[in-house]
């Protein structure tokens, strides 16, 4: 299976952005300056992982050229304020889906359709912390993302295989 390939199914939901749906956390939209906001903005429309070029794209298709530089720069704001999420394995960011609790997120990431979920279980987190505390290391950055099929995908495979089954 191609890694790359759930970036670019999401790439093809250019046509599908909805509108803004969520209102962000009032406290960290201090600092919000126009490229920061816009990039949320964009960034919680999508609801989905995606790459600082895609956002790139994005920019530019509503008039604002823009150098990557600034792109990271604005998404390295929106980090540090936990707006944002880094999904390492696509190298990809999403909108934080609780922006207003201080978590490390932990992430469902569906291979075939790209679908990404965040989880941020506390419980989990702080298992792995404890575990690791029982070997002495002392952990900075804590990066849970699983692979897999998510339900959906999981029950259209199942379809397939039925009427697979079905036919002659
Ligand atoms: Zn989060
Ligand atoms: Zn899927």
């Amino acid at each position: 299976m191609d890694a790359n390939r759930g970036l670019t199914a999401m790439v093809d939901m250019t046509s599908v952005l909805p509108e803004k749906t969520r209102i962000p956390a009032p406290r960290q939209r201090r600092g919000l300056n126009g490229m920061r906001q816009t990039i949320w903005d964009i960034l919680l429309s999508v609801a989905q992982p995606v790459s600082a070029y895609w956002l790139i794209d994005q920019l530019r298709t509503r008039g604002k050229s823009v150098a990557p530089p600034t792109v990271y720069r604005a998404l390295s704001f929106l980090q540090s304020a936990r707006m944002v999420h880094r999904v390492e394995s696509l190298n990809a960011f999403i909108a934080c889906t609780r922006p207003e609790h201080p978590h490390h997120g932990q992430f469902l990431i569906c291979t075939e359709c790209g679908q990404t979920e965040e989880i941020s279980e506390e419980i989990v987190t702080e298992l792995v912390a404890a575990t690791a505390a029982t070997r002495g290391f002392v952990p900075t950055v804590q990066i849970i993302e699983l692979n897999g099929t998510c339900r959906n995908c999981v029950l259209e495979s199942d379809k397939e295989l039925n009427a697979g089954a079905g036919s002659p």
